[in-house]
């Protein structure tokens, strides 16, 4: 986790001198004002060490052994590590090619010896305010750079939880933790359930598996007594921080054994809310068990408070985009027998025109109509008829094979089936099993003059689209086949260009 140092120690200073008189002197100078001071004599020590307690500031001698401070500060300045930790020169060199080639090399000062204790304080501490002004700078643009990205994961997501997971990589890079989790809350009448999602980093170091990557999982909740920290965060609705979350009884969030898999200690958790709702849960974890400091802090609840609101609008912007959508379909059915109604035929048709004209390919139509319906009607009632026109449409709709077909009621007790791409062959051969299937339905129908049951007639059409076609004469010759049908006797089939199969 972040480093962030308690403000009643003072910062940690590195010696880097062979020398131990003037180890022993500047350490008892440093400690007298409080500094933690720690000492290396050579070059070798530094490099094996320093990475297992960072430095705030480094004060170099020149002249060693071995590896000259020159050769030091390149290599500290090389590492990622150590590269941001200020240097400075101490050296009874005082030539001025001498400092040049210290600040070359990535010293920020050069002090001469011999030198004045009060000065070497005063060129300490104005490294160290300098470092502090910077670090802020930084915390400030990563807190920036973490909203923008966070802000514009939300707009840019088609729902809500998919962009969870970028927030989460995103939080969980900038402040350097381990994993990041997601709780969504889902209120089902009583029940409370949560999708949750989870990241897992792998850039700290090769221990955790590449494979953990952000995955949803529905989970249903029952809070029972003492059931750990979502249940707390969600009664709270504050952040959380927990030392230990595998000593955590029935842990959910980063389940226990989950945390001794990875070593994972510290977790915080943060509630997202707007208008006293809780929107969502944010659960990150570290193996470091080191209490977030105040920034850090600072900088989470900014995002989560940032967050709340974009949640929320977001799922307003989706929940009217979905009702757009359903009134859209809606709008397109026929509210009876619930396939595509004569106004969504008539749109999908001219579309399907075009287009087919442009690839020039073949486009085929059935118009069948129920024979004798309006005796149906006159025998069993309307409510009656009703019914049967939906076993009709439902039996219609198991030939809509393709994804491009389309069955529309095209009037009372007519159904259109559109076929792009289909030859006047395939669609005569549909047609037929259309007209057995209804047949099959055996829906009694004492008043047919054709059947004992409910029949179809049906006219098939076919072209090919050109522009020197019309698509309402070619309605209208499918619509002279179905007349063609009714007047060869019902319950047949007559093709556009009158060949016909009864
Ligand atoms: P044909 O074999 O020549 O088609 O005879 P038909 O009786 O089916 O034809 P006609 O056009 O004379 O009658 C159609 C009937 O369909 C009349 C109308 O009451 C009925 N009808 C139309 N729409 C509905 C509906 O939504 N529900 C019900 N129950 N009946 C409908
Ligand atoms: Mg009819
Ligand atoms: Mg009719």
């Amino acid at each position: 986790m972040n480093q962030e140092k308690n403000s009643i120690l003072r910062e940690t200073i590195l010696i880097i001198n062979h020398n131990p008189n003037s180890l022993k002197r500047l350490t008892h100078l440093l400690t007298l004002q409080g500094y933690k001071v720690k000492i290396a004599i050579s070059g070798k020590e530094v490099i094996e060490t320093i990475h297992l307690d960072l430095p705030d500031l480094i004060l170099l001698e020149i002249k060693m052994p071995e590896m000259d401070g020159y050769q030091i500060c390149e290599c500290l300045k090389k590492n990622q590590l150590t590269s941001n930790i200020p240097v400075i020169f101490i050296s009874a060199l005082d030539g001025v090619m001498d400092k040049i080639k210290a600040f070359s090399v990535g010293g920020v000062d050069y002090i001469s010896k011999p030198f004045e204790l009060i000065e070497i304080l005063a060129r300490i501490e104005n490294q160290l305010r300098l470092r502090s002004l910077q670090q802020q700078l930084q915390q400030q643009n990563s807190r920036l750079q973490l909203l923008l990205n966070a802000t514009h994961a939300i707009s840019e997501a088609s729902d809500f939880e998919s962009a969870l997971e970028v927030i989460l990589a995103e939080i969980c890079q900038t402040m350097s933790w381990d994993f990041g989790e997601a709780w969504v809350p889902n209120l089902e009448g009583t029940m409370l359930k949560f999708t949750r999602g989870w990241y897992a980093s792998n850039s700290k170091n090769g221990k955790l598996p590449p494979t953990l990557k952000f995955r949803q999982l529905h989970q249903v909740i029952t809070f029972r007594e003492q059931s750990g920290l979502l249940e707390r965060l969600w009664n709270s609705q504050q952040a959380e921080w927990v030392e230990d979350i595998s000593q955590e009884k029935d842990s959910i969030c980063i389940s226990s054994q989950m945390a001794k898999e990875f070593g994972i200690k510290g977790a915080l958790g943060i509630p997202i809310i707007e208008e006293n709702q809780v929107l969502t849960i944010l659960v990150f974890a570290d193996r470091d068990s080191r209490k977030p400091g105040k920034n850090s802090m600072e900088l989470v609840n900014a995002v989560a408070t940032q967050l709340g609101g974009f949640i929320q609008r977001k799922k307003a912007e989706l929940a009217l985009k979905k009702a757009h959508q359903d009134l859209k379909i809606m709008a397109s059915l026929d509210s009876l027998t619930l396939v595509a109604n004569r106004g969504k035929f008539d749109e999908y048709f001219q579309q399907q025109w075009e287009q087919l004209r442009l690839k020039k390919q073949h486009l085929s139509l059935i118009l069948g109509d129920v024979d004798y319906f309006k005796n149906y009607n006159d025998y069993y009632g309307h409510p009656e008829g009703d019914s049967c026109l939906k076993k009709v449409a439902q039996a219609i709709s198991k030939f809509a094979s393709l994804p491009t077909d389309l069955v529309a009621r095209y009037g009372g007790e007519e159904f259109a089936i559109l076929l792009p791409n289909t030859t006047l062959e395939e669609a005569l051969k549909k047609a037929e099993l259309i007209r057995r299937e209804v047949k099959n339905l055996k829906i009694p129908h004492p008043c047919s003059q054709v059947s004992s049951y409910i029949t179809l007639s049906l006219g098939v059409g076919n072209v090919i689209p050109s522009l020197d076609l019309s698509p309402e004469i070619f309605l209208i010759s499918t619509d002279k086949a179905l007349y063609q049908a009714k007047k060869q006797g019902r319950d047949c089939i007559v093709a556009q260009v009158k060949k016909s199969i009864c």
